[in-house]
């Protein structure tokens, strides 16, 4: 059987590839511009991902690159260790609170996510208590596309909710944002305790799952319930990590130092898939024994590579000595003044500005195709998904585009928001 696509033999990201318009050809990139095949450039306003922090090709990670492609690409982790992954997971001990100290480094976030629930899971069977084979996890969350990610992502709004027959059954609550929602998560986990192994939460701001902010006291009441009934608490920092809410880790507003933390995305600036999970030592401790089989069983064959090592340190050095916090902060001002107006707009449900994410809910989803056709004519690469209009721009965007990626986001939504004529 022949399928036409316009594509050819490439399988695209959560895309109906009977439908789908052929994808924009990107040829370069440079700082905050994505350059087309066709010789259009555009404004980029989500940072590939959520990546990009310092812009793209920046020379100081390009030239550690370089440097360690001439040295050493890449050599496996068993038996085996190099000079980048350790003053990365020195460097990442020192910038994390508490004592998140021991790092585990693999390859993206879901597999980040994955080593942390295995981690908690294996730290139940080393401690020899049986039974706790659950997460809870949150509505609204998102937490990756791998199997056990999946089983922790929104079971009835998420994108994997056609997967619940395959997936581990977990425990879903609300977020704690008022006192009947903080007393169910408390009677959930009394309820679930000698079942639960953990619970996961993405701090600060709920990502995939439709941009939903909450503020550092919600983070601060679920850190204080998992404690109380003794679980350990797993931070899905892969979106928030590295200065995106305004602060390095979004743990830190609320004070808070989780169990388990995991980082991807721009760890390494945007340039390589790295990512880490980081324990505390209560839970590293938990695997240190006599006993071979209580080792951490979890080796992904290109875990710590030097080429993203040596990215994402070099990406370290930029937060140390160019003013990323700064400018996250500045961008949300900008973001704040820009985007607030829109709130007035008939079919607009909400705006939300939380560091430099500022994101558009529209009151019904919009017909996305057109939303994306005009926000290129409008010479900007911005990816509306659901309800959703969202701007995650490099942390080192100037003024003038972030301005443009404003204008052009006021502008669609103005025009084009369901109800607005
Ligand atoms: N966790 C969160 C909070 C995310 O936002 C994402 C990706 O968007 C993931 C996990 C999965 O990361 P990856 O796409 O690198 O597997």
């Amino acid at each position: 059987m022949t399928l036409a696509t316009p594509a050819g033999h490439l399988w695209r990201p959560y895309t109906q590839m009977r439908h789908a318009a052929a994808p924009l050809e990107a040829v370069a990139t440079h700082g905050t511009r994505i350059r087309l095949a066709d010789g259009r450039e555009l404004v980029d306003g989500i940072a590939s991902w959520w990546t990009a922090v310092h812009g793209y090709n920046h020379p100081h990670i390009a030239g550690a690159v370089a440097e360690q492609l001439a040295r050493m690409p890449h050599v496996m982790f068993g038996g085996l260790t190099h000079a980048p992954a350790e003053a990365l997971a020195r460097r990442l001990a020192a910038l994390l609170p508490g004592d998140l100290d021991h790092v585990f480094l693999s390859d993206s976030g879901s597999v980040a996510v994955e080593v942390a629930l295995k981690m908690a899971a294996q730290m139940w069977i080393n401690r020899g208590v049986s039974g706790r084979t659950k997460v809870l996890a949150f509505r609204g969350g998102y937490h990756g596309d791998t199997m056990g990610a999946m089983s922790v992502c929104d079971p009835e709004e998420g994108m994997h909710r056609r997967f619940g027959a395959y997936l581990p059954s977990q425990i879903f609550c609300d977020l704690p944002r008022g006192a009947a929602e903080t007393a169910a998560l408390d009677a959930a986990l009394a309820a679930y305790r000698d079942t639960l192994a953990a619970v996961i939460v993405e701090p600060l701001v709920q990502g995939a799952g439709g941009m939903r902010t909450h503020p550092p006291e919600v983070l601060a009441t679920i850190a204080g319930l998992a404690r109380r009934h003794g679980l350990p608490l797993i931070a899905d920092e892969i979106f928030t990590g590295f200065g995106r809410t305004g602060t390095l880790f979004a743990c830190e507003q609320a004070g808070i130092v989780p169990d388990i933390l995991c980082l991807s995305k721009a760890l390494t600036g945007g340039t390589m898939a790295l990512a880490a999970t980081v324990a505390r030592t209560e839970v590293f401790a938990a695997f240190w024994s006599e006993d071979p089989a209580a080792a951490l069983m979890h080796g992904p064959t290109f875990m710590a590579n030097p080429l993203a090592c040596a990215a994402a340190n070099a990406s370290l050095d930029l937060f140390e000595t160019e003013p990323r916090l700064s400018q996250a902060r500045a961008i949300a001002e900008r973001l704040a003044a820009g985007l607030a107006p829109l709130r007035r707009v008939p079919g607009v449900a909400d705006v939300r500005v939380l560091g430099a994410i500022g994101a558009v809910q529209f009151a019904r989803a919009p017909d996305l195709a057109v939303l994306k056709a005009e926000l290129l004519a409008r010479g900007v690469w911005v990816r509306p998904f659901g309800d959703i209009v969202y701007l995650t721009p490099a942390l080192t965007i100037d003024a003038a585009d972030l301005d443009r990626l404003i204008e052009a986001v006021a502008g669609v939504v103005t025009e084009l928001a369901p109800g607005s004529t």
